[in-house]
């Protein structure tokens, strides 16, 4: 199945024909050009466009892809974690379809169709420039320069189209000045993929130099849930190790400096911290108050780190301006998921929960989306490559499990747009200890079942009367109704999606796969 075209791609195309009046023989349809820039477990908390009541940071260069375009309030993963949303990403399909469930040990099949390698064939100039993580090399690329495995944020060595680099230089900078630097030496009379994707701010959290103090030691406000207890909740909650309290380490809480700072960087560096670790040290914190100060400590270096991506995102919108490009340039600023920044105790993602499921979304594509509008529609990063394949006048292979959002784009939603959403998470024991689960989610409520060799835990949570997610509601007698209908739901969208009954071989990342050709 062929899906419709845009108008502007009909219109060239018929015009190339010489089948509407006045138009110029054979002109090549004008094709947008699509900057993609992401970043690695960016809470949509920290993005000021968002609205957070905590007002964590502002993010001006972010917020103005939407003040311009359309700001998404509902995106989802369909797998809260790093290399599995990438490889949603790129497919627009399923772990479970695209063979990437987890960080451990899965690898990305490359000779599968994804929507860079589709517009590579389409004629556009490909470029993947930062955080690949997906283990095998990157395919479908005119250039590639990544980062290896989880990379670092100081001094990285980066893999450029198969061969090894060392720079030297804060990651988020190097990211965006390559990215500038691909756009620069582009042939121009052909229109580009640029994913430019950063580390930052995924742990450990290593803001950049001239952020250090950016917010001037403020006192930030504390989530109502930092101190959660879970009661009300199942053992999946309580039983996990993903705590502000009990999980982080000293180099997570920058006690210890960083491997592989140059002695200069080492000495602004000291010069920021060691005072503070000092006076931390010898205040002897216990309890609650060492809580709050390892959550204070946790935001300052996370959201120094957003800044420098948004210093990034207005360096890259500013070029866009410059060269006149940003007309006809469809600008995507998203994350591979949500993340905790304090809620329930926790940092890190993986769970079905509000802050790890949705991820930030602002699109900007001038003449096709209003200004300043946005949208509570259920979408996901699933809908990414279909979106970005109709946008650029190809067609949608009927196997993506996604659906195009060039609709939602242009105001036009149509009535049979999704109104419930399959997850599902796979990876346990290790890192941070959280069950394998799945479940559905629509516009208020979430079903989900917990399951694993000491776990079978099935709970109901009404976003309506319970947004923050803590009273597990499905055995309350009058929630029956919902349940059942929840659970047929369920079944539907696992046969439609072609869940497999049994969690596939190595797909919890505990048992070896092969590894070989990897990019680390
Ligand atoms: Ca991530």
């Amino acid at each position: 199945m062929i899906r419709k075209l845009p108008w502007a791609c009909l219109l060239g195309w018929l015009g190339g024909m010489g089948l509407v009046p006045g138009s110029a023989p054979a002109a090549e349809p004008k094709r947008p050009n699509i900057v993609f820039l992401f970043s690695d477990d960016h809470a949509y908390q920290a993005i000021s466009a968002y609205n957070d009541p905590r007002k964590l940071i502002e993010t001006p260069s972010i917020d103005r892809i939407g003040r311009q375009g359309m700001r998404f309030d509902r995106c989802l993963v369909p797998n809260s974690i790093c290399g599995p949303s990438r490889a949603s990403i790129l497919t627009g399909k399923y772990s479970h379809i695209n063979g990437f469930y987890n960080n451990s040990n899965s690898r990305f099949d490359g000779s599968q169709p994804t929507f860079p390698k589709m517009l590579q064939g389409a004629g556009y100039q490909t470029a993947m420039i930062g955080k690949w993580h997906l283990v095998s090399e990157p395919t479908g690329f005119d250039e590639w320069h990544i980062l290896p495995g989880q990379g670092v944020y100081y001094n990285p060595p980066m893999i450029h189209n198969g061969k090894r680099v060392k720079h030297q230089g804060y990651t988020t900078d190097l990211i965006t000045d390559f990215s500038l630097d691909w756009l620069k030496a582009r042939d121009k009379s052909k229109p580009f993929l640029l994913m430019c994707q950063h580390k930052a701010p995924h742990r450990d959290w290593e803001p950049p130099l001239r952020h250090l103090g950016h917010n001037g030691d403020r006192v930030y406000p504390e989530p109502s849930t930092l101190f959660d207890n879970y009661e009300g909740r199942g053992k999946a909650e309580s039983d996990q190790q993903m705590t502000i309290a009990e999980t982080m380490t000293p180099g997570d809480l920058k006690l210890v400096p960083p491997n592989g700072l140059t002695s200069e960087q080492k000495k602004t560096w000291d010069a920021y911290y060691e005072p503070r670790n000092a006076a931390f040290r010898s205040a002897k914190l216990e309890g609650p108050d060492l809580v709050r100060w390892k959550y204070q400590r946790y935001m300052h270096d996370y959201l120094g780190c957003v800044k420098a991506v948004d210093d990034s995102v207005g360096r890259i919108l500013q070029f866009l301006d410059d060269e006149g490009l940003a007309e006809n340039t469809i600008v995507v600023y998203s994350s591979d998921q949500g993340f905790y920044l304090g809620e329930h105790g926790w940092f890190d993602k993986r769970w079905i929960f509000e802050e790890s499921l949705r991820t930030p979304l602002l699109v900007r594509w001038p003449g096709v989306t209003k200004p300043g509008t946005s949208t509570a529609q259920i979408v996901a990063n699933i809908d990414f490559a279909p979106t970005l394949l109709e946008a650029a006048g190809q067609p949608i292979p009927p196997d993506i499990q996604g659906k195009s959002l060039v609709p939602i784009l242009k105001g036009e939603t149509p009535a049979d747009w999704r109104k419930s959403f399959y997850y599902e998470y796979y990876e346990y024991p290790q890192p941070h200890h959280v069950r394998p689960h799945y479940g559905v989610v629509t516009e208020r409520y979430k079903l989900v079942r917990f399951y694993g060799s000491d776990v079978d835990e099935w709970e109901l949570f009404d976003l309506k009367t319970d947004p923050q997610e803590l009273r597990n509601a499905i055995n309350a007698p009058a929630n029956a109704p919902v349940v059942a209908e929840l659970k047929r739901e369920l079944t539907r969208l696992r046969t439609e999606l072609k869940v497999p009954d049994q969690i596939p071989e190595g797909a919890t990342g505990q048992s070896p796969a092969p590894r070989s050709k990897q990019a680390r």
